[in-house]
């Protein structure tokens, strides 16, 4: 903490970083002046950061100051999904949460299941003291796979890790593939240096279905079908292999494969991609030149890719693609969808595993949880879910197929805690709400998956009225559950420190806000992937040995377009500008600039169902139906519509959103979701 203003006395500015799920992870500036935050700036000291955040985290004080807040535990008075609830004091809440988990916990504490994600993603107010406590407990194990998993499993059976290029260095690169990112919208530093590129002569393609703020603002854009992007690297592959424009001695030194991926692209002509994907093959064959003959080239990859059913086979195909031109040997050449493997992994002593003693609960995919809050006890789905503890997460408006998933939450059965800022869809349906603190009142130690840094975050204010951090919230339960194990005395700061121990210098990050970790500027110039072979491996025999396709292929969606007359329109449903997930929606500024829930539909389908832009529209599949705006626009490609999300149900027109389409279905690795999956038909409401 620094004084910065004459007046040293009141005004000081403390150093902290950005806690949301978003590659840039800036670090923030706070200035608080008597104990209030007042403005929350861009650290310029932070090479990433550069002084600038975006708009909706500009904003933050408004978040932490909202007069919706929660500040004190509240217990619920009405039906399930009403929203009443009246103060309790943190004795009594502890108290009832306690004697009904320990009453759960005697017959098997794998009925309590955990719920969070990443609404922080702080690594100690995310799973620090909350996974001693659920390891302590012994509840379900919950399988957090609702954003990335399929695509990092694609990494590190490609790589070894989820490793890539460092992300400063695409401002040298000549060529960038922005392929599934909207990153004006969501990775807006990496945006910063594509401009930098762009006017030191690179060229900026984006590969992505809809039209976005980041296609509109490239050299080209392709738009293709959702859930196709492997046909096209494939078919790029093609090109490079036909043409010559391979780099023969990289290939021979660091890949594994070769010979098989070769077999595999030489089926994925143009012609032959450009109708699975639904572009011209001209486009394809141009890219494939400009790729193959400029150096360097490289690729901002993003999770969109991966929300379809073959996934992780997109990544795939799309991480094979460097190692074929050998533009790992440039620092500006390869591709990066995660810096996440860079870091030292957390050690064990943050969430001391040690506390299940021996036991090994069962495994819930998060996905499922609106199935799975409605499943009985059975041998293969062990008990049925009692007690749900959810934290960093709003699953009631955020995970797919949202009808099953409030009918699990009004079950009158279920006892459900949540830890919330905010009286959301899902903190509608709690039984007790605990009050939690912001990024501005609490401790935090963080990685990224966009740059290289670890980051601290430093409380700058007291929390807010009763409110309490994750950490302390947990450390509270623990000792109400009887838990005397030394570790749940932890203090935040203890926490922070624990989580690298002495491999990142605590002093530096108390006095900078962040330390670098040592990443060589070409990673992978010379091999040395993280990889069992060391190789880029074209050829997985990790995923050979799980019975499954060793080579990237195109796996047509689920749902995929043209296969259903009843529901002949894909579906995307990528974030609205000004939310993140499902965070500020409640900001007013903010959801007053994104206006209502908006479907952009291309002119031809419009006009094919008497669509105007401003009209109420009615989209719907076999899973539900959900009522938004028409916004009649070239965002939305023919044939796929764009549902901008996530909006909070009750904010909707008609108490639904986007999700009330999704399917709980899962992708070809890592059990991650299929948002961008789905099959709709749209009429006027
Ligand atoms: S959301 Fe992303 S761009 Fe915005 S402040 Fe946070 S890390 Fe930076």
């Amino acid at each position: 903490m620094s004084a910065t203003s004459p007046d040293s006395a009141t005004t000081t500015t403390v150093r902290g970083t950005c806690p949301h799920d978003c590659p840039d992870t800036c670090a923030l500036l706070t200035t608080v002046q008597n104990g209030v935050a007042i403005r929350v700036q861009g650290n310029p000291g932070h090479r990433h950061t550069d002084g600038a955040l975006c708009t909706k985290v500009s904003r933050y004080t408004q978040r932490s100051y909202h007069p919706e807040r929660i500040l004190q535990p509240l217990r619920r008075v009405g039906p399930k999904g009403s929203g009443q609830f009246e103060a309790i004091g943190w004795e009594a809440a502890l108290d009832t949460i306690a004697v009904r988990l320990k009453a759960i916990a005697a017959h098997d504490p794998q009925a309590i299941v955990p719920y969070s994600y990443c609404g922080t993603m702080g690594l100690v107010q995310g799973e620090g003291m909350a996974a001693r406590f659920f390891n302590r407990l012994g509840a379900s194990r919950l399988e957090r796979t609702i954003c990335a998993s399929a695509g990092a499993e694609a990494l590190t059976s490609t790589f070894g890790a989820k490793v890539g290029m460092k992300v400063e260095h695409f401002a040298e690169s000549q060529l960038i593939l922005i392929w599934g990112s909207n990153s004006i919208s969501s990775n807006l530093h990496f945006w910063r240096l594509a401009q930098q590129a762009k006017r030191n002569g690179a060229r900026l393609v984006c590969i992505d279905p809809r039209r976005s703020e980041t296609a509109e603002k490239c050299h080209e854009h392709i738009a293709l079908r959702p859930g196709t992007d492997a046909a096209l690297a494939l078919a790029l592959m093609h090109q490079l292999i036909t043409h010559g424009w391979l780099d023969h001695d990289y290939i021979a030194r660091h890949t594994l494969g070769w010979d098989s991926l070769r077999e595999r692209a030489l089926l994925w002509t143009p012609q032959r991609a450009a109708e699975v994907c639904g572009v011209p093959v001209q486009q394809i064959v141009d890219l494939a030149r400009a790729y193959g003959t400029t150096t360097p080239a490289a690729i901002r990859l993003n999770y969109g890719v991966q929300r379809a059913r073959g996934g992780g086979n997109a990544v795939r195909a799309v991480a094979c693609l460097p190692a074929l031109v050998g533009a790992w040997r440039h620092r500006a050449g390869g591709v990066l969808l995660s810096s996440g493997g860079h870091f030292p992994l957390p050690s064990a002593a943050l969430q001391r595993p040690d506390l299940l003693a021996g036991r090994m609960p069962r495994l819930l995919n998060m996905i499922a949880i609106g199935d799975d809050l409605q499943r009985e006890t059975s041998p293969d789905f062990g008990p049925k879910i009692e007690a749900l503890i959810v934290y960093n997460s709003n699953p009631v408006a955020v995970a797919p197929d949202s009808s099953q998933v409030v009918k699990g939450f009004a079950r009158e059965d279920l006892f459900t805690v949540v830890l919330e800022h905010f009286h959301t869809d899902t903190a509608d349906h709690a039984d007790i709400i605990l009050p939690a603190t912001t990024q501005l009142e609490h401790w935090d130690i963080h990685t990224t998956y966009g740059h290289t840094d670890v980051m601290l975050n430093q409380p700058a204010i007291a929390p807010l009225g009763e409110s309490r951090s994750n950490a302390a919230i947990f450390r509270a339960l623990a000792e109400r559950m009887g838990y005397d194990e030394p570790c749940f005395q932890d203090d935040d700061e203890t926490l922070c420190r624990t989580a690298f121990g002495n491999r990142v210098d605590f002093e530096t990050l108390l006095n900078q806000g962040f330390a670098t970790v040592p990443v060589p500027e070409a990673p992978f110039a010379n091999g040395n992937f993280p990889s069992p072979s060391g190789r880029c491996e074209f050829a997985s025999s990790r995923l050979a040995a799980r019975g499954m396709d060793p080579l990237p292929d195109h796996l047509p969606n689920h749902e995929a377009a043209g296969s259903s007359t009843r529901f002949p329109l894909a579906m995307i449903s990528p974030p609205a500008r000004n939310f993140m997930n499902s965070s500020f929606v409640n900001v007013k500024s903010l959801r007053d600039i994104e206006g209502e829930p908006r479907l952009e539909i291309h002119a031809d389908d419009a006009a094919a169902r008497g669509i105007e832009t401003g009209q109420t529209v009615r989209v719907y599949n076999q899973r539900g139906e959900h009522r938004c705006k028409a916004d009649v626009s070239n965002r939305a490609r023919p044939g796929v519509v764009n549902g901008l999300g996530i909006w909070w149900r009750k904010l909707g027109l008609d108490g639904t959103n986007i999700n009330q389409l999704t399917s709980q279905r899962v992708t070809d690795m890592g059990n991650g979701p299929v948002f961008y999956d789905c099959l709709v038909e749209v009429e006027r409401s």
